[in-house]
């Protein structure tokens, strides 16, 4: 990977209240914007846009500097920390959130340092897709813009939503989403509607079920990579998308090629930070352990031609 260019990152800085059918964990590193920066900051040059309260621990701080992540656009202010808390099923595949401080969070309205607009790749985490825009309005001129997004913004700021979307390159969102997002249960044919829209790529996270990416002529589809122990998905979401523009910002290339290549590294990403509460493991991998996975994965998904020849597709 030669081509260095950096990531600006807009979202939620959190401290998580978390529970799975494996153990539990209270106020731990969490948000968006940080598993995202955590995730790419093995590719590429992360600034974070982001807010955090009087009570957000210094080590964490600590934690995402050692990374390399600029926190010159996260901003301390007078009060608490966003906070989340959510409960997993046994299963792990559905989660509840029980509850939700915006705190901070809620009177948060970035305006972005100078040295952050001429930043070529942004990435719009969850947050109100106002915010997203009034973000994305202040950057001169980037060449990729990624967004997330999540059921009560479809539901309770849909008109706004759309015309984020209109000024977007890479929805990536869950299945769950892009149905109601689309008003279609069936996933193609949600992603086409989607896609007509706005976004060139959409990419639907399917937790334990992978990931399907479409843009206007292509579909992939890959399974999640395969693990025997799952301790906490908090954040896969986030992780997979930190890895994926990660390394798209890192090749500098957005071909068909690239884009699977970026969603196998977010997929890779993801299964790092599932295997524990928090964002421990995502921040303390190497970049061997991130390409040994990798082709590990390869191995795992390759299938040859039916008629066994050596084939290209
Ligand atoms: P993920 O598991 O990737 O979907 O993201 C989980 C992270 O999103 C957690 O670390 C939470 O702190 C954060 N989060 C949860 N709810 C919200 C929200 N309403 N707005 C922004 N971030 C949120």
């Amino acid at each position: 990977l030669e081509i260095t260019m950096g990531i600006l990152v807009v979202g939620s800085v959190a401290l998580d209240s978390v529970k799975t059918p494996f153990g539990s964990r209270d106020d731990v590193l969490g948000g968006a914007a940080t598993y995202f920066s955590i995730a790419a900051s093995y590719f590429t040059d992360v600034s974070i846009v982001g807010v955090v309260g009087e009570d957000f621990p210094e080590k964490h701080v600590t934690l995402l500097q050692k990374l390399g992540i600029d926190l010159s656009g996260m901003e301390r202010q007078k009060g608490n920390t966003f906070r989340w808390k959510g409960e997993y099923s046994f299963d792990m595949n559905t989660r509840t959130t029980l509850d939700t401080q915006l705190n901070v969070f809620a009177e948060f309205s970035p305006k972005l340092l100078p040295a952050h607009r001429s930043i070529d790749y942004l990435f719009l985490a969850n947050i109100d897709p106002d915010l997203q825009r009034s973000v994305l309005e202040q950057m001169k001129r980037p060449r990729l813009v990624g967004c997330d997004t999540m059921n009560y913004w479809i539901e309770n700021k849909r008109a706004s939503l759309l015309k984020t979307l209109a000024m977007i390159d890479l929805l990536v969102i869950n299945d769950a989403e892009t149905r109601e997002l689309a008003g279609e249960p069936n996933l193609i044919k949600a992603a086409r509607r989607i896609i007509s829209w706005g976004p060139k790529i959409l990419v639907i996270k399917r937790g334990e079920y992978g990931a399907l990416m479409f843009n206007s002529d292509s579909i992939f589809v890959i399974p999640a990579f395969p693990l025997e122990e799952v301790l906490d998905p908090t954040g896969a979401g986030d992780s997979f998308a930190g890895g994926l523009m990660g390394y798209l910002a890192a090749v500098g290339a957005t071909d068909d090629s690239a884009i699977r290549k970026a969603i196998v590294v977010g997929t890779v990403m993801a299964s790092f930070n599932v295997m524990d509460f928090g964002p421990k493991v995502l921040a303390d991998l190497t970049y061997p352990e991130i390409e040994d996975r990798y082709r590990q994965f390869r191995k795992i998904a390759f299938f040859e031609d039916i008629t066994g020849k050596v084939d290209r597709v």
